[in-house]
This record gives C-alpha cells, sequence and structure tokens, in this order.
C-alpha cells in the first residue's frame, strides 16, 4: 500500500464532467488500496477571471492580500465538487481549504513561500479510510490572512505535501502526457522522456518549459519527492523526475532541448575598458528591478569594449532608458538594441562526462547557417541566442544532431 498525492490542474477539473471522470480515477487507485490525497487546481480560466475582476474594480494594481482572499476562492469550490463526486461514488472523501489543513506561508501576498506544513489533520483522515482532498495554490500567514502561491502554485502545494507526508510519489496530472524532449508543435519527432533529473527539469523550466511551476520542481529537489508527470485522462506511465542520474551507457548526453522569445539584447558601444565598468552599466540595471540574463564583454581595442546582455522583453524599454543614460555618463559611443532575438539552449546531465558537447551544438547550426550572437554555458546547458526567425529551424537541427528523433514509424 502507498501513499501517492496526485495533483489536477485547471484543464483536469475545468468542467463537472471533468471533475467526475477525476473522482472515477481517483475511486480506481483507491480501490487498489493506496492512500490518496489528492489536490486540485480552480477550474481552467477561473483564476484569470478572478483576477479580471479584481482589475475592475481597483485598476492595475489590486491591493495583495484582498487579491489573494478573492482567487483563493477558485480552489474553494473545485475541492467541494471533487469530494462531493467522490462521496457520491461511495468513496469517503473530506475537502480542506489550505488554511484548514494549516499550509503555514510567509506573508508575502501572491507569491508566498510554505513554511510548513501540518499532517495530523491529513493522516488521521487517511487513517479512517478518507481520501483527502486539498485546495491548491493557497495557504494562511501567521496572522490567520489567507496567502496564495503565485501562479501555478498548485504544483507546489502537491510536492510539498508530499513532501510533508513523506509520500511514496507526487503525481501531477495534466493535459500533456510527460515531459518531452522539445515542444511537439515545433519538433513533431519529440519523444516523451521516461526519466529526466531535477536538475535538468529545473533548467527546462526556467528556459521555458511549461510543464512544471519551477518552484514545484525546486521543492522536490530539495526534498527529494519522486515526481511524476502523467496525462489526465490517457493512460501511460508519463515521465519521471528522480534524483539519480543513470548510469547506463544508453544515457543520451542530452535530455531536452528548451527555447524561449522571452528576451531582448542590449548593447552598449565604447565604453572605456577601465575597472567598475560591468558595475556602472548592470548597477542601474537591477536598482531599477530589471533581471538580466546573459552578459557578453568583448576584449578591449582602443582602450574601449562593447558590453551586451539580454532582458526579458517586457522590459526591454525600461532599460534601454537606463542604458542611454549611462552611455551618456560614460561618454559610450551609442546603445543598440533587438528584441527579434531567441534563446536556445540543449540540456542534459550527460554533459559532465562528455566532451565535446557545445562544439558539437555550435556544429549543427553552422551547418544551418545559423549565426550565434551570443553564447553562455553551465555544467549541464548550452544556452545560445540567435535571429528570432531562426529559432525553429535551429531547434530541429539540434534535435537531429543530439539523437533525439523518435524512430519513424511505418508510413512517415
Ligand atoms: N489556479 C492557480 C492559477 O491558475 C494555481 C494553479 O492552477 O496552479 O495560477
Ligand atoms: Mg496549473
Amino acid at each position: 500500500m502507498a501513499l501517492i498525492v496526485q495533483k489536477f490542474g485547471g484543464t483536469s477539473v475545468g468542467t463537472v464532467e471533468r471533475i467526475q471522470q477525476v473522482a472515477e480515477k481517483v475511486k480506481k487507485f483507491r480501490e487498489n488500496g493506496d492512500d490518496i490525497v489528492v489536490v486540485v487546481s480552480a477550474m481552467s480560466g477561473e483564476t484569470n477571471r478572478l483576477i479580471d475582476l479584481a482589475k475592475q474594480v481597483s485598476g492595475d494594481q489590486p491591493v495583495p492580500r484582498e487579491l489573494d482572499v478573492m482567487v483563493s476562492t477558485g480552489e474553494q469550490v473545485t475541492i467541494a465538487l471533487l469530494a462531493m463526486a467522490l462521496i457520491k461514488r461511495g468513496v469517503p472523501a473530506v475537502s480542506y481549504t489550505g488554511n484548514q489543513v494549516r499550509i503555514l506561508t510567509d506573508s508575502a501576498h501572491n507569491k508566498a513561500r510554505i513554511l510548513q506544513i501540518d499532517d495530523q489533520k491529513l493522516r488521521a483522515d487517511l487513517k479512517a479510510g478518507r481520501v483527502v482532498v486539498v485546495a491548491g495554490f493557497q495557504g494562511v500567514d501567521e496572522h490567520g490572512n489567507i496567502t496564495t502561491l503565485g501562479r501555478g502554485g498548485s504544483d507546489t502545494t502537491g510536492v510539498a505535501l508530499a513532501a510533508a507526508l513523506k509520500a511514496d510519489e507526487c503525481q501531477i496530472y495534466t493535459d500533456v502526457d510527460g515531459v518531452y524532449t522539445t515542444d511537439p508543435r515545433v519538433v513533431p519527432q519529440a519523444q516523451r522522456l521516461e526519466k529526466i533529473t531535477f536538475e535538468e527539469m529545473l533548467e527546462m523550466a526556467s528556459l521555458g518549459s511549461k510543464v512544471l511551476q519551477i518552484r514545484s520542481v525546486e521543492f522536490a529537489g530539495k526534498y527529494n519527492v519522486p515526481l511524476r508527470v502523467l496525462h489526465s485522462f490517457q493512460e501511460g506511465p508519463g515521465t519521471l523526475i528522480t534524483l539519480d542520474e543513470e548510469e547506463s551507457m544508453e544515457q543520451p548526453i542530452i535530455s531536452g532541448i528548451a527555447f524561449n522569445r522571452d528576451e531582448a539584447k542590449l548593447t552598449i558601444r565604447g565604453v572605456p575598458d577601465i575597472p567598475g565598468v560591468a558595475f556602472k552599466i548592470l548597477g542601474p540595471i537591477s536598482a531599477a528591478n530589471i533581471e538580466v540574463d546573459m552578459i557578453v564583454q568583448n576584449v578591449a581595442h582602443d582602450n574601449t569594449t562593447d558590453f551586451t546582455f539580454t532582458v526579458h522583453r517586457n522590459d526591454f524599454t525600461a532599460a534601454q532608458q537606463v542604458l542611454e543614460n549611462t552611455a551618456r555618463e560614460l561618454g559610450a559611443r551609442e546603445v543598440i538594441g533587438d528584441t527579434k532575438i531567441a534563446k536556445v539552449s540543449i540540456v542534459g546531465v550527460g554533459m559532465r562526462s562528455h566532451a565535446g558537447v557545445a562544439s558539437r551544438m555550435f556544429e549543427a547550426l553552422a551547418k544551418e547557417n545559423i549565426n550565434i550572437q551570443m553564447i553562455s554555458t553551465s555544467e549541464i546547458k548550452v544556452s545560445v541566442v540567435i535571429e528570432e526567425k531562426y529559432l525553429e529551424l535551429a531547434v530541429r537541427a539540434l534535435h537531429t544532431a543530439f539523437e533525439l528523433d523518435a524512430p519513424a514509424r511505418q508510413g512517415d
């Protein structure tokens, strides 16, 4: 007998019919003898609807505390509906809000962090044979204020409950059947991964793969909670996310290719090559609360140098203004910006034990005549910035070069 935490996302509980289907599924697991804790999101679209209501009254910046009181209602509806659907099927069940469990968080409204989970009530219910249905995305601070964990936060609730209860597995049910080598809409030959490590999944999530909330993966890694991503309504093993790296020879060098179009590039040209210049350039950027991702500074020539970095596209205009000021102060030649870039990254723990991975990446891009504008590397990732219009070509070329393409089926 196992203890399993099952999290169902918004599309999986998006209609009453789907909630009934989820109840059937949970019932089957229960009949197998497993103890089940279910975490649900709000019905799809509901959180957006609530935020929109708040904005109609408060403008763009609703009071964070009140916004939490409101958006937490989305999940309160789905836990009750699912508990009712289970009871109707003869499965004893009980629903709890975050406050009722006591999922204690800090007081950072709209982006709270979980500090502690009281597991007593849940354990007592499980012992009494009940399925426990818990509202995702929400908690309570030490003063009794309702808090929420940030968009997509139900994943984190699921993982945190699994950690607190030392569950055998945390299953994340969603509208895809697992984690893929890359986005199948871009590369039809993309394959579902049987397994991926927390580290790799974290990179994939930070780089733009939207399957799991980043924080839930961090949490799972920290507490070593085995995590599985599965399709809500299709049978299949899904993708297991774990700590261990396979020692086997078949371990692919690259597990996946991530990409995004979220960034923009800024270059300040002809800045004096003297100590403190990087700080003078990036200090005001960070003071403006703008996050910098990749950075390149070129070798000086005539005692001046060019300095390039990327920011989120939403921050481009603000960053450009800050940089124009800095350029005037430093007597730099000019500021140039480019929003038509894309970042493509290869990710894999296999890189640690294989040389030449980056050059294989560059070779594949060169063969397609794709110019690389910036490069950054870490232990398990190589990222490049390229012109946006080549993004799909680049991802396809890399997918093939690293032998990730699914074998052709008959008739293909
Ligand atoms: N309902 C929340 C959201 O839409 C939390 C979640 O779905 O995980 O962001
Ligand atoms: Mg979600």
